[in-house]
Order: C-alpha cells, then sequence, then structure tokens
C-alpha cells in the first residue's frame, strides 16, 4: 500500500490559469505540494488573494499545501516601445540607453532600467534578450548609450528581460522593491520565500535578517541562476533551507550545454548540506499547449527524481497553460514510475562518522535500521521539521510520517522527498503515549497495519527543537492499535 505513494514533490506556479472556482482543489487532488507566487507578475493584492484561497481550498480537500513566494530580484529588463514591438534585423545597429528618460524605444534603440549597466559591459559582451531569443553584441559604449550589433532577426518586445553571456552584471541580489516585498509577504504568512539571482551568501542572510525583524520564519529558497551563485555554490547552499535549480535564468547565463552537469552538482551539493532541493523550468514545457507531454520532457522528469531532487516545479505549464491540470497528474504519474524504477540504497558506509549533533546521529541511525531490519514506516516527532529533514535526505526505502502540531511546519516538510507530515498535539504526552497516540492515528488513516515494524523517534523532553534523541523499534500489534506495541 503505502510504497506505491509517490515521494518526491510537486510545486505548482499559481496565475491567471489557476484562478477559475474549482481549480486549485482539482490541482491538489492530482498531487500539488506546494504552491508558487511568483511577485514578478501581478500585483501583490493578488497574490495574498491566491494565498487566502489555497489556505481555504487546501482545507477543503484535506491535504497541507505550503505557499512560496517568489521574490523578483534584479531581473533587467528593457523599457517599452512606442509600438510595443519591433523587429531586429541581424547587422543591424541597436542601442541600449541605460537612462529614466530614455523615451518610448524604436528599431534603433531602447531604454533600459538598471543605470549601472553601461559599467558592466565592455565591447565583445554578448547581451541575451528574452531568455536568449534576441541576441546583441556591444560594439561600444559611449555614456549612458551602448551601441549594439543585432546577431539575429527576430521580434523584440516590451519589457524583456536582458541577461550577459557568461554572467557578470553586478546588480545586488536584494532589490529595494525586494525588501519591501518580504514585509508584504510575512504579513500574507507565506511558508518559504525564494530569492531570485541571489550571488553570496550575504544576500541570503540578508534576506533572513529582514524576513526575521517582520517575525517572519519562512524557509529560505536560494534561486540559482546566475554564474556568481555557481561560483559560490558551497557558502549559499549553507545560508539557505532549500536551493533551487533555475534552469531558466541559469542556461541563459552559463549556456544551456552546461545544465545537465550543473543540475547533478547542485542537487548533489544541497543533499550533502541537508537541503531541500528544487528542479525548475521547462520540464513539461509543451503541456502549456498540448495534454500530454513529450518523451523528453518525460524523461527529463524522470531524470530529475533519479539525481535526487525533493521536488520538481511546474511554471507557465500551471499558471498560464491550458493544462494546468494534467500537467500535474503527468508529473505525478512520472514520478512515481521512476522512484519505483530506480529505488536507492543508502551506502552508509560512505555516510559520514564524525556526527556532531545528537539529533543527526539519531537520524543515521534510524535509516540505517530502516534499511536492514525492514521496517514499514519511520515515525518520527519533530518540532521544526529538523528530523524529519535529516532523515530524508537519506532517501531510504520507506517513508517518514513527520508528526507535528506545528502548521507551518507540517507546510514546509511538504516539499521534503519521502516526508508526509501529520497533525498531531503530543502536548503533555510521554514519549511512549506519543508513540502509541501517533501510530494509533497512521493505522486509523490506512497507513500502517498489524504486523508493521516501524522506527519511532522522539525527544526526552517533548516539544524542544533539535532535542531529538530517542530512537524505538515498534511493532503495530494484533488488533491495529498501539496497545498491541512492544518495545522489540
Ligand atoms: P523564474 O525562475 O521562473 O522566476 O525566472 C526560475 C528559472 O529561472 O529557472
Ligand atoms: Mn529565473
Amino acid at each position: 500500500m503505502f510504497e506505491r505513494q509517490r515521494r518526491t514533490k510537486i510545486l505548482a506556479t499559481l496565475g491567471p490559469a489557476t484562478d477559475p472556482p474549482g481549480v486549485l482543489e482539482d490541482l491538489f487532488r492530482a498531487g500539488v505540494n506546494v504552491v508558487r507566487l511568483n511577485f514578478s507578475h501581478g500585483d501583490p493584492s493578488g497574490q495574498a488573494k491566491r494565498a487566502a484561497d489555497v489556505r481555504a481550498a487546501a482545507q477543503r480537500v484535506g491535504v497541507e499545501v505550503g505557499i512560496l513566494a517568489d521574490l523578483p530580484g534584479p531581473k533587467i529588463r528593457i523599457e517599452r516601445f512606442a509600438e510595443g514591438k519591433v523587429h531586429l534585423k541581424a547587422g543591424d545597429r541597436f542601442d541600449l540607453i541605460a537612462s529614466t528618460d530614455a523615451g518610448p524605444g524604436d528599431a534603433t534603440q531602447v531604454g533600459v532600467s538598471y543605470l549601472g549597466l553601461p559599467q558592466d559591459v565592455t565591447a565583445g559582451d554578448v547581451l541575451l534578450l528574452d531568455d536568449g531569443l534576441m541576441q546583441l553584441q556591444v560594439v561600444e559604449v559611449q555614456g549612458e548609450r551602448i551601441i549594439n550589433t543585432v546577431l539575429n532577426d527576430g521580434p523584440l518586445s516590451d519589457r524583456k528581460g536582458l541577461n550577459k553571456q557568461g554572467g557578470g552584471l553586478s546588480l545586488g541580489a536584494l532589490t529595494e522593491r525586494d525588501k519591501e516585498l518580504i514585509g508584504i509577504v510575512a504579513k500574507i504568512g507565506v511558508d518559504f520565500i525564494a530569492v531570485s539571482f541571489c550571488r553570496n551568501a550575504q544576500d541570503m542572510n540578508d534576506a533572513r535578517e529582514i524576513a526575521e525583524s517582520h517575525g517572519c520564519y519562512a524557509a529560505l529558497v536560494s534561486k540559482i541562476e546566475r554564474t556568481e551563485a555557481i561560483e559560490n555554490l558551497e557558502e549559499i547552499v549553507d545560508a539557505s533551507d532549500v536551493v533551487m535549480v533555475a534552469r531558466g535564468d541559469l542556461g541563459v547565463e552559463i549556456g544551456d550545454a552546461e545544465l545537465p552537469g550543473l543540475q547533478k552538482k547542485i542537487i548533489k551539493a544541497s543533499l550533502a548540506q541537508n537541503k531541500v532541493v528544487i528542479t525548475a523550468t521547462q520540464m513539461l514545457q509543451s503541456m502549456v499547449e498540448s495534454p500530454i507531454p513529450t518523451r523528453a520532457e518525460v524523461l527529463d522528469v524522470a531524470n530529475s527524481v533519479i539525481d535526487g531532487t525533493d521536488a520538481v516545479m511546474l511554471s507557465a505549464e500551471t499558471a498560464a497553460g491550458a493544462y494546468p491540470v494534467k500537467a500535474v497528474e503527468a508529473m505525478a504519474r512520472i514520478c512515481l514510475g521512476a522512484e519505483r524504477q530506480f529505488q536507492t540504497e543508502t551506502d552508509f558506509g560512505a555516510s559520514p562518522r564524525n556526527l556532531e549533533r545528537a539529533d543527526q546521529a539519531i537520524a543515521m541511525a534510524t535509516m540505517f535500521l530502516s534499511q536492514h531490519v525492514g521496517v514499514r514506516a519511520i515515525v518520527a516527532m519533530t518540532e521544526s521539521g529538523g528530523t524529519a529533514r535529516y532523515l530524508s535526505r537519506f532517501r531510504a526505502s520507506a517513508p517518514v510520517f513527520a508528526v507535528t502540531r506545528h502548521d507551518g511546519a507540517r507546510r514546509q516538510m511538504a516539499l521534503m522527498r519521502d516526508v508526509f507530515p501529520i497533525n498531531f498535539d503530543s502536548r503533555g504526552f510521554t514519549p511512549r503515549e506519543a508513540a502509541r497516540g501517533s501510530i494509533r492515528l497512521l493505522v486509523e488513516a490506512g497507513m500502517l497495519q498489524a504486523g508493521d515494524r516501524v522506527v519511532f523517534t522522539s525527544g526526552e523532553h517533548m516539544e524542544t527543537h533539535g532535542a531529538t534523541n530517542t530512537l524505538r523499534l515498534l511493532e503495530v500489534g494484533e488488533d491495529g492499535r498501539a496497545s498491541g506495541l512492544g518495545d522489540l
């Protein structure tokens, strides 16, 4: 029974396609675990309404759904054209004007909002607009004017994004707008905040400090999508709770050929530091218009699962696509198939021996037991979700039922592979009573049955963060009730 449940989590971006009544419920029934509110689009009050709708719909369906607020970050954009759009021809001259009063653009020039751009480019640099669909080569910088040669024929329209090939645009990651938005999303009460285009640990630390100054303890997501972030990967992962392989902008800055290697490297680096990792962008891109994915997309999603990602993300497929629910269904079935066909066994011989924290040591011992004694599940009492996170980093075969009364902790755990958050209030219980109570709950929900062995972990003192220091091997009794439990 429980082996068949999908372990890889699904993150879906909300947008106009998910706004009609009933769509959220359908998405949750199809398997969405966390939703993304993209603050690059739409106004904050519209996103706040979506957040409220998510909480209500999740309650109706009876599932734990986390909310991730994605900050716009310093995405550099061109300004508007008089006609909304121009067609450029390879070989033509086309200037970018870094000025607040450049006026509406035409086929010879357009304004750029980032005034520092002339200092960040030199002759020979290639600028990529609209995710690389339009390319310009810098010929010369004259004050605020950047003179370029167009490298390919094509359209260019209002407010398209601009990157430099190879990275190196030195705009800070947390813009004034981002800082303001952190206050707004703190009020909304989101579970995750994503920092776009972060460059180093400092960017993450700054975001955390601002969030905490608003009393917000959301998990912080670093989006790895620029060259500098790859150079500083280890320190960024260390400063993050969650890491996103943001393949869209990363592919533009570093080149698409680097993406497969970088995806594996980022996932590995995240797991090694006990962090949660998301693989994002264009996973089922053709489903924006088609009800079935391409074979290449099926393989991409499955390969991310095999790479070890915690979660896979949908962007335009759900936010603006014609088949948002079908996209989630496709993702769910592909993840399940990949998990079934490629079960991994943790190599404990390769695991660290010098464990510094009791809860990490207990997590490792738990996973060792679950693999070698053969248990149906791990039941972990947790306050903040930390124990569940350590447990799930081992990618063992048993599911982790993570038990907490804290709503926010359950919603953050919704993103962790192999983890199933369970609502249970253990206040005033001894560890033994908590074990009986939570296991009874799981039996009643049909998740455990008589004869199942489980590993149960908790702290001696309940209600304390990071205090897990106890591990017990238990068996569910014949009557299927906690009274049948006995220590082995
Ligand atoms: P975005 O981030 O969708 O906010 O651009 C993800 C990516 O760049 O892949
Ligand atoms: Mn991006």
